[in-house]
C-alpha cells in the first residue's frame, strides 16, 4: 500500500505536537497542551504518484505500555525528539530506542530521525550538536536540528525521512 506510517516519540514538552501542527497545519502555539495520541494524515506526493504519509502524535513518557508497542509494531519510521535545552530528554530517548530496535528486530533496515527541536533557544542549549550527531552515528541513525517556533528544517526532516524509506 502507499500508506507511510511514521511514529513520533520522545518526552514530554520537546515539541513533537508542536512539530507536527507545524507541519500539518503550519501554525505554531506558545501553550503546551499534553496530548492524548493524535494521528495526521497528509496526503503528499512522492514518485510520481500519491502515498499518504501518517503522522502519530504519542503523548511522551506517560504512554501506556502497550500502546507504545502497538505503534512501533505499526510504525514504517520513527522520529525521536528531544530538545537542545534539556539533556535529561535525549537521555530519555535511549529506552525508546532499544524498545524500537527490540520489536523491529525482524526488519532489514528502517528509518529513525533523531530531532534535536527547539533550536532556537540558542541561549538554554544543554545538548550541542555534536552531541545530537555522536549519539545518532552510536544508533546508526539519520539526524536534525529543528525548531517548530522558527519553523526550521520543519518540511526538511518530514521530507527527508520519505527520502530514507525510498533508499531502503
Ligand atoms: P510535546 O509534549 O513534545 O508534544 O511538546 P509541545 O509541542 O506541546 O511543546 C511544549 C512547549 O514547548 C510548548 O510551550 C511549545 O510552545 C514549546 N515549543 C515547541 N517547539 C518549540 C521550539 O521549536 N522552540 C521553542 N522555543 N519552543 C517550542
Ligand atoms: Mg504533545
Amino acid at each position: 500500500s502507499n500508506d507511510y506510517r511514521v511514529v513520533v516519540f520522545g518526552a514530554g514538552g520537546v515539541g513533537k505536537s508542536s512539530l507536527v501542527l507545524r507541519f500539518v497545519k503550519g501554525t505554531f502555539r506558545e501553550s503546551y497542551i499534553p496530548t492524548v495520541e493524535d494521528t495526521y494524515r497528509q496526503v503528499i506526493s512522492c514518485d510520481k504518484s500519491i502515498c499518504t504519509l501518517q503522522i502519530t502524535d504519542t503523548t511522551g513518557s506517560h504512554q501506556f505500555p502497550a500502546m507504545q508497542r502497538l505503534s512501533i509494531t505499526k510504525g514504517h519510521a520513527f522520529i525521536l525528539v528531544y530538545s537542545i535545552s534539556s539533556k535529561q530528554s535525549l537521555e530519555e530517548l535511549r529506552s525508546i530506542f532499544e524498545q524500537i530496535c527490540q520489536i523491529k528486530s525482524d526488519v532489514e533496515n528502517f528509518p529513525i530521525m533523531l530531532v534535536g527541536n527547539k533550536s532556537d533557544e540558542m541561549g538554554n542549549r544543554e545538548v550541542e550538536s555534536s552531541d545530537g550527531e555522536a549519539m545518532a552515528r552510536r544508533w546508526k541513525c539519520a539526524f536534525m536540528e529543528t525548531s517548530a517556533k522558527t519553523n526550521h528544517n520543519v518540511k526538511e526532516l518530514f521530507q527527508e525521512l520519505l527520502n530514507l524509506e525510498k533508499r531502503r
